[in-house]
């Protein structure tokens, strides 16, 4: 079985890259995104909207383990 994707969680993954709770977390990343576009602007950009995220206070360790992740593969897809 396949692993999530976040390196240091052991959680087995579920049919998304994640385990339950990061799974969980990642749809209420997606879902709070929505709430800043009308808050921000749609110029709002979701690179901008996970940057924000891990500068703001009390931001759950599983949702800031699956922003950092995000980040990482949106730096990756900018490089090329
Ligand atoms: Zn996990």
């Amino acid at each position: 079985m396949k692993r999530c994707a976040i390196s240091e969680c052991i959680n087995d993954a579920m049919d998304t890259d994640f385990c339950n709770e990061h799974s969980l977390a990642l749809e209420a990343i997606e879902e709070k995104y929505h709430g800043w576009k009308k808050a921000y602007g749609e110029a709002f950009s979701f690179e901008q909207y996970l940057t924000s995220l891990t500068t703001t206070p009390k931001v759950g360790k599983n949702i800031l383990d699956v922003v950092t992740l995000l980040l990482e593969q949106l730096g990756e897809k900018s490089l090329n």
